[in-house]
């Protein structure tokens, strides 16, 4: 069995060999808690979370090691602690509760280890000293910088062009700056603002950048240099591109991670979603109306790569469908889990959840039951999808009686009228000459 994966650096499917078997190692990068996160926030949690289990099959679950960090240190989290008049750690704790409650009800396993920013301070200070001592960083204005023209081959992972590199940074033009590419690794706290005593000689004390996080805290649980780091597509640059310009050169390795994979964005309705627009939807508030699994089996219609559009016909469709492949004897009960050979290709091929899916229903054509349910439970549904809708069933029961009427009448309109509104209550008609059943579609 050979595992190809597709490789954001070399921007090819290659086979993927673990620098050791007996431990293959993933980072991935985590929420940032200052809010209850997005479906967006999702999908690099469930697509990595279908990589894990994979590789867990493929090497041994002993045998794996899955970081994912949470950035408890950063501005919005500031801005929102002082918004709601509590301390910073209780919003943070707060936040990161409720994220491991949405994505546990998202069928994800927990990463092995989940790292905080604000607990790995000396190890970014490490990494700053040793960048610093080897002209790779320099100290302005209280300010540690990375210093880009340092690094021969930066810019290897997005191979954008400087100007554009410069537009996507983002980056204000500090006078202290010596390039305008270059890039904050610690800086100065105002008054009230979480700080820590500075790296490289600076005294007043201050807090790290955002990208120097994860180098440490990769560092710190998978080595120099490790298998696997992955994210969605939107921190390829600045943020990946970063953290291998500080790890490479902090440790002068030839690479950070040997496979760097992203995930598309995710669309809702059509439109970007950004919370800057407030054109989002929680993971939260989507579990008040849908199932967890429904939600999970809707992200992995898409292949990872590509965009998703997330609109509520999808999550109906993903409904009927779960209820129908889930359908079986003793789902919930066993517990044996594991792939079928035909779904570990599709999977073993890029993640190719789609095709997983397809070859699901042939399992479910064949009548395969056993395999079926051992392989849904290996790729994390457990449970057969119930509606969070409460339907009224004695007003379905009349509802249908008085379509029935309408048809022997031979009403068409009416008849239409009433399955249409049984529609707007997530009920679905089936007509048989048996009679009419019903189902609660979402
Ligand atoms: P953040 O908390 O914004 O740093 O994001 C956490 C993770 O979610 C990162 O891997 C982002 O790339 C990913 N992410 C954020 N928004 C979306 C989106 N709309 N679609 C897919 N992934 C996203
Ligand atoms: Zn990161």
């Amino acid at each position: 069995m050979e595992l190809r994966l597709y490789d954001t650096l070399t921007k090819e499917k290659r086979v993927f060999t673990p620098l050791d078997p007996k431990r293959v190692r993933m980072y991935v990068c985590g929420p940032t808690v200052y809010d209850f996160a997005h479906i967006g926030n999702a999908r690099p949690v469930i697509v990595f979370d279908v990589l894990y289990r994979l590789l867990r099959h493929l090497y041994g679950a002993p045998h794996v090691k899955y970081v994912r960090n949470i950035t408890d240190v950063d501005d919005k989290i500031n801005a929102r602690a002082a918004e709601r008049g509590i301390p910073i750690r209780e919003l943070t704790e707060e936040t990161y509760k409720n994220f491991k409650a949405d994505v546990a009800a998202l069928g994800c396993l927990p990463p092995d280890v989940e790292p905080r920013a604000t607990e790995h301070i000396e190890e970014m200070k490490i990494l700053i000293e040793k960048l610093v001592a080897d002209k790779h960083a320099y100290v302005a204005e209280e300010h540690v910088l990375f210093s880009v023209p340092s690094m021969k081959d930066y810019g290897q992972l997005s191979k954008r062009p400087l100007d554009e590199m410069i537009a996507g940074a983002r980056v204000d033009v500090a006078p202290y700056k010596k390039d305008p590419m270059d890039f904050v690794l610690w800086k100065p706290s105002k008054n009230g603002e979480p700080s820590w005593p500075s790296p490289s000689g600076i005294e007043t004390p201050g807090r790290p950048g955002w990208h120097i996080e994860c180098s440490a805290m990769s560092w710190k649980h998978l080595g120099e240099t490790f298998d696997i780091h992955g994210g969605g597509i939107d921190l390829v640059f600045p943020h990946h591109e970063n953290e291998i310009a500080q790890t490479r050169c902090a440790f002068h390795t030839g690479v950070m991670a040997n496979t760097w994979m992203h995930n598309g964005f995710l669309q809702v309705e059509g439109e970007k979603m950004a919370k800057s627009t407030g054109n989002f939807v929680t993971i939260h508030e989507l579990l008040q109306d849908w199932p967890g699994e429904v939600l999970r089996f809707n992200m992995l219609r898409t292949h990872y790569r590509q965009p998703i559009d997330w609109t509520i016909k999808g999550l109906e469709e993903s409904f009927s469908t779960l209820r129908s492949l889930t359908d079986l004897p003793g789902f919930e009960t066993d517990v044996e889990q594991d792939f079928a050979p035909a779904v570990l290709d599709a999977l073993a091929d890029d993640l190719n959840t789609p095709k997983a899916i397809a070859e699901l229903h042939g399992l479910h054509q064949r009548q395969d039951h056993a395999a079926l349910a051992s392989t849904l439970r290996a790729l994390g549904f457990s449970k057969r999808p119930e509606s969070k809708r409460s339907v009224d069933k004695q007003k379905v029961e009349n509802l249908i009686a008085t379509r029935l009427d309408a048809r022997k009448a031979k009403n068409w309109a009416e008849s239409d009228r009433i399955r249409d509104e049984l529609a707007a209550m997530g009920v679905v008609l089936k007509d048989s000459k048996d009679g009419t059943t019903w189902e609660v579609t979402r």
